[in-house]
């Protein structure tokens, strides 16, 4: 922790008075081994929300004492990937991601300012906006994968973003939604938030359980967000004929994971790689947050200063907690 000098807004850009930010796997991740494109000393969070404090020359839409929400990166919009469609691929996306939510004051680039922030209405509480960020990416990834009302659902991993998943497959209508996990308290908040089975893998044979729960069938969805290369491979085992698998969950950098392929081939699987979040998503995840009841706040553990960051931090390394909401 250190003081750093209050950021100006230069054109374009909105200086925000933070009021919470979340923490995120990525944080914990990077407080423990560091970031290959984030050197320290560096700021961290980037799941905020907050008052507008100064806007740049040229903001229009926004003014100071404003309660706002944003997500910290936006697309160029003109790299080759921006104009193939995948503006979350863009190329110059992560150097210019904005990080440092994790103090009294945050600025957000223009780029954001444009796509990616949106007025907080009155009934959106500050702790629930934070969350328009970790929902994008779980929006970009449920975008990609269709899903019908009779559909089963296999979740695997019940950390903030499969807790997620969970909440969006049950408000997308999903008829049955088995979360697999190895902490019994997740598990029970995830069947809290819309799973109807739960599979703790350190008592039970996933493998088994999912057969057994889908009448042999496998699921027409499964969403890894485990995020090692042996729950990729597991995933595939757990999709019925036709079915489709989302792998989200980042693995360690040139793992590999190896696939049936007679599975693959006869039973026409389709594995399917996400990342990140287009400005459609982050409209959706709004939308979701503004308009409907999602229980996105279920998952958070606990608030904290920003005083008592580092012991918060040290709590989710032991293994302490999902998710907490830090004010600054
Ligand atoms: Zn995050
Ligand atoms: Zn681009």
């Amino acid at each position: 922790m250190r003081d750093v000098p209050v950021p100006r807004a230069g054109p374009g850009e909105v200086v925000i008075r933070v009021e919470t930010a979340l923490t995120c796997g990525t944080d914990l991740k990077t407080y423990r081994r560091g970031h290959p494109k984030f050197p320290f000393p560096f700021l961290m969070g980037h799941e905020y929300t907050g008052i507008v404090h100064e806007v740049g020359p040229g903001v229009e839409p926004f003014q100071a004492g404003e309660a706002v929400m944003a997500v910290h990166s936006a697309p160029c919009n003109a790299c080759r990937m921006c104009r193939r469609g995948f503006q979350n691929l863009c190329e110059t996306i992560i150097p210019r991601m904005a990080w440092g939510a994790f103090a009294q004051y945050y600025k957000a680039p223009a780029e954001v300012v444009q796509q990616n922030m949106f007025r907080r209405p009155d009934h959106v509480s500050p702790q629930r906006a934070a969350f328009l960020e970790p929902l994008a990416c779980v929006v970009q990834g449920q975008g990609q994968i269709p899903l019908a009302p009779e559909d089963s659902v296999v979740i695997m991993g019940c950390g903030t973003i499969g807790l997620l998943h969970v909440m969006l497959a049950k408000q997308r209508g999903a008829g049955r939604i088995i979360v697999s996990g190895r902490h019994q308290e997740r598990l029970r908040l995830a069947q809290e938030l819309g799973a109807t089975d739960i599979i703790d893998v350190d008592r039970q044979d996933s493998r088994e359980e999912v057969q057994r729960l889908t009448g042999g069938r496998g699921a027409e969805l499964v969403i890894e967000c485990v995020g090692r290369p042996e729950a990729w491979q597991e995933a595939h085992w757990h999709a019925a004929q036709a079915g489709f698998v989302l792998l989200f969950g980042g693995c360690p950098a040139n793992s590999t994971a190896s696939f049936d392929t007679t599975r693959l081939h006869y039973d026409q699987l389709t594995l399917k790689g996400v990342f990140h979040f287009t400005p459609a998503d982050v409209k959706q995840a709004y939308h979701y947050l503004c308009d409907t009841p999602l229980p996105v706040e279920k998952i958070l553990s606990g608030s904290a200063s920003l005083q008592e960051l580092p012991e918060i931090i040290a709590q989710l390394d032991r293994g302490q907690g999902i998710k907490y909401a830090i004010q600054p």
